[in-house]
């Protein structure tokens, strides 16, 4: 589907002009449309009373707007809420809506599915249904605006179903439209793309002058444990990945769930302190989210506290980050797949367990900087 929403600002004011020009519309049309894509959206141009009527119906028809439809939406106590998007062709992604006092960090999807196979990962399991297009992915934010209690977040962090750096055409205009001004405005330091360390799609992120946070899920201090952790290591190895951070420029985080007896050994602890420390990235410290894997078991919270001091004893900045939205099945994909069930239809995490997490790709315990 190509849609104005598709298009980055500059591009869709001039589509839009052009359309005004020929009908004999005024130019100051112009600047009552754009506010109405993005800023202060309508689910149809029909709702942007400002507008003459007539003009409203010619835009309905010529440039009808799509939207996500919320198909289920389900709160946990400690704020967190999840919601299942259906998207227009009927497949399903979900986003995750984590409130920390004035904070308000939207977990998107950029794939439905994915391909990569993360053994702690309930969208693994899925496969990769299609990539998402720029609007779908940008639509999570503008969708939030559009609900009854409309909310603007202030944070996005594609933690979500899918690996977007597999997705960078659509994800490289969607970061226009959630950064520009003239669209979603969301700061470049409050977007943070997480990826399993994607070369090509790293280097083309490298490229974008904005200051876009980087996250890494790592999940595995050497090769061969993340082997058996992350098919995409055969692909792209953990050392050719930490050669591409360096080259970045930039701080990064490496998200890191936690697995019991897997991953949370004395020996990864060293082992992690050693990659982390040079890289000068800020270490996530994750508990697996219940619900990923029927067979790992998430790592006790003392021994992620006693884990996390370990790597600061090294000079490696570590947080350990509390569960959130357990009671809600809040790590991506879960809901997808609890629906699917019901549905009688196979089953599907997040994208490295990840966006359970509030505040992920930032210190928690400090102020943004
Ligand atoms: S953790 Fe991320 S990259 Fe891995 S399977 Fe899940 S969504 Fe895909």
């Amino acid at each position: 589907m190509t849609t104005i929403l598709d298009l980055p600002p500059d591009a869709a004011a001039a589509e839009l002009g052009t359309w005004l020009a020929q009908r004999g519309e005024p130019a100051y049309r112009l600047t009552q449309l754009l506010p109405r894509l993005w800023q202060r959206p309508v689910r149809r141009w029909s709702d942007a009373t400002e507008l003459p009527a007539a003009l409203r119906g010619a835009l309905d028809d010529a440039w009808p707007l799509p939207g996500l439809e919320p198909e289920a939406v389900e709160r946990s106590a400690d704020g967190t809420e999840k919601l299942l998007w259906r998207l227009p062709d009927g497949d399903a992604v979900e986003s995750v809506l984590i409130p920390e006092g004035a904070r308000r960090t939207l977990c998107i999807s950029s794939q439905a599915g994915c391909p990569l196979r993360c053994a702690f990962c309930a969208t693994g399991t899925m496969g990769l249904h299609r990539n998402l297009a720029a609007w779908e992915i940008a639509a999570q934010v503008r969708e939030m605006a559009l609900r009854p209690e409309s909310v603007k977040p202030t944070n996005v962090v594609f933690m979500g179903m899918g690996e977007p750096l597999l997705n960078w055409a659509a994800v490289d205009t969607a970061l226009t439209l959630l950064n520009h001004p003239a669209a979603l405005g969301i700061g470049a330091r409050h977007i943070t793309v997480s990826t399993v360390g994607i070369l090509p799609g790293l280097a083309a992120l490298a490229k974008r002058p904005e200051q876009f946070r980087l996250a890494v899920s790592l999940h595995a201090p050497t090769s061969a444990l993340r082997l058996t952790l992350m098919p995409i290591e055969k692909r792209y190895p953990l050392p050719r990945v930490l050669e591409a951070v360096r080259v970045f420029r930039r701080r990064v985080t490496f998200e890191y769930v936690m697995i019991e007896g897997v991953n949370d050994r004395e020996e990864d602890l060293a082992a992690l302190a050693r990659i982390a420390r040079p890289a000068g990235a800020l270490v996530n410290l994750i508990p697996l989210h219940p619900g990923g894997s029927a067979t790992l078991v998430p790592t006790p919270a003392r021994r992620i506290a006693a884990f996390a001091a370990g790597l600061r004893r090294r000079g490696v900045e570590a947080v350990a980050r509390r569960s959130r939205g357990l009671d809600i099945a809040a790590a991506c994909g879960q809901l997808r797949v609890a629906r699917q069930e019901v549905d009688g239809e196979v089953a599907a995490q997040p994208h490295g367990g990840v966006h359970q997490a509030a505040g992920v790709g930032r210190r928690a315990d400090h102020p943004h900087t």
